[in-house]
């Protein structure tokens, strides 16, 4: 292997939204550039005109966004070897076909659909499976078969035709792949792949050889769904006498229970996304959910998914972007499926909520507030935050865990009631106010002292005292320390609430 410039690429299909696999090939192509001083390229591959979504490659290029991948080059940015969308490439691919025929490595193949169906279809009926390979092609209708007047009359007047690959007869094809090592593959398993088809346009084959040649790729790192094309696309290279780029073929995403590929489905069963963005077929109006509409802060869903087959060979499971790219190697990457966990999802969030200023976090929270009809002021939301975002996984449940922070309880937990309301509570609570209500200092430390001392000195039980605090206070028996939260709703505000609970509640017969 020469000595290239790193340059790797993410090549997806325009044909729906992107899996969450898919982001993950593109963000390990984006750790190993980095490590390298490489560039990372956006290249959207849109040959096949038939599996075309409207919306899907602004979805793509949305979902880079949101999740901060940035790319040197492609169809976002430009760059030197554009254009980066294939359907615009469309008047380069045909000479490269081209000079496949004139060296005798390809041939035009005029069979047409109806007669490859009919030939299928008797084979079918034999109990076996036609393939257009080497003993096949000798008797279909293409240049290798009709003479050469024959092919130039049948181009010359318009008979539809694709190209096909001839492949090489009883070749062992070696492959080295840097995840797996040497992958080797008879050639007589495989059949003459059509390169460029009767539409004018190549095949993905075709293309994406031509691409990764001309925009000089040096490694290609891509799912392992493409490992079965690899032998032609080696076989390509040589055709052409090009240098193969290097290549990485990444281990599948698997479902939580470990059996078989992560799919839409197993989202919609066990309830999350398998998608960065939230996606509206625009053929079915079916709406998938996204990791960012579920509240995903975007740094956590990209850590998640980097440790999803990839490990930095030490404990640590908390990334930054550059963080990662500093540890990043391919040689760390499995080659078995690596299942992903909703659970583990979550958590990374949660983390991530953790580690987030709680000035930011009260920014991301305000308008939850909002929405429930309550105005708060801004450093007031950031204190409350500070107190129960130990308590959420997403920035959405914080409300639940705060909602009494910002307004007094409008029901009291019937359960925690029955459980928690005791013969004394009144009267306990009744003394608490009048303690409570000479209190200045009202710091979570000093009206905890106070209070603890007051339970002591009256031999009160703290569990029975405290539980019925918490509920005249919140509402429930939820919450972060009780004294934090009086500490914050203020002396007034306390005493409010233990008035109107003791009216609510009343005494306990
Ligand atoms: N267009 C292919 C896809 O949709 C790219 C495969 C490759 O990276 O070679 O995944």
């Amino acid at each position: 292997m020469s000595n290239r410039e790193i340059r790797v690429r993410f090549a997806p299909s325009p044909t729906g939204p992107l899996h969450i696999g898919g982001v993950r090939t593109a963000l390990y192509n984006y750790l190993f550039a980095k490590k390298q001083g490489g560039k990372f390229i956006l290249r959207i591959e849109d040959t096949d005109q038939t599996r075309f979504v409207a919306g899907a490659e602004d979805y793509i290029i949305e979902a880079f966004r949101w999740c901060g991948i940035q790319f040197d080059e492609g169809v976002t940015k430009g760059g030197d070897f554009g254009p980066y969308k294939q359907s615009e490439r469309k008047a380069i691919y045909r000479q490269y076909a081209e000079q496949l025929i004139t060296s005798g490595q390809a041939y035009y193949a005029f069979d047409t659909a109806e007669e490859l169906t009919a030939l299928r279809k008797k084979y079918e009926a034999g109990k076996k499976t036609f393939t257009y390979n080497a003993a096949e092609r000798k008797q279909l209708k293409n240049s290798l078969v009709l003479s050469e007047a024959e092919t130039q009359k049948l181009l010359e007047t318009n008979t539809p035709f694709v190209v096909r690959f001839k492949m090489p007869e009883d070749r062992i094809v070696r492959m080295d792949d840097l995840i797996r090592g040497e992958v080797t593959v008879h050639s007589n398993v495989l059949d003459d792949k059509v390169l460029f088809k009767s539409d004018g346009m190549p095949t993905y084959h075709l293309a994406n050889i031509v691409d990764d040649h001309l925009m000089k790729i040096s490694h290609v790192i891509r799912g392992e769904e493409w490992l079965p094309s690899l032998p032609l696309h080696i076989l390509l290279y040589e055709a052409f006498g090009w240098e193969a780029p290097q290549f990485a073929h990444l281990p599948l995403l698997l479902k939580p229970d470990g059996k078989g590929k992560l799919s839409k489905r197993d989202g919609d069963r066990m309830g999350f996304p398998v998608f960065p963005l939230q996606w509206t077929d625009p053929k079915t109006g079916e709406t998938s959910r996204g990791y960012r509409e579920d509240g995903y802060f975007p740094d956590a869903f990209i850590n998640m998914l980097a440790l999803l087959g990839w490990n930095p060979g030490d404990e640590r499971e908390i990334f930054s972007l550059e963080e990662m790219a500093e540890a990043f190697s391919i040689d760390r990457v499995g080659k078995s499926g690596s299942r992903f966990d909703p659970e583990k999802a979550k958590w990374f969030n949660h983390q991530y909520m953790l580690k987030t200023d709680n000035k930011e976090l009260a920014g991301l929270f305000l308008p939850f507030i909002e929405k429930e009809g309550v105005m708060a002021d801004i450093g007031y939301v950031e204190k409350v935050v500070g107190l129960v975002k130990e308590r959420a996984h997403f920035v959405h449940e914080l409300w639940e865990q705060s909602d009494f922070f910002f307004r007094a309880p409008a029901s009291y937990d019937a359960k925690a009631v029955k459980k928690r309301w005791k013969q004394d509570s009144y009267n306990q609570m009744s003394a608490l106010k009048v303690l409570l209500a000479g209190i200045d200092n009202f710091s979570s430390e000093n009206t905890e002292a106070i209070v603890k001392k007051w339970m002591e000195e009256n031999e009160y039980g703290m569990g029975v005292v405290l539980n019925a605090f918490r509920l005249l206070i919140v509402g429930a028996l939820k919450g972060p320390h009780l004294f934090d939260i009086i500490a914050l709703i203020g002396r007034e505000e306390t005493l409010r609430r233990l008035e109107t609970g003791l009216h609510e509640l009343g005494r306990k017969e």
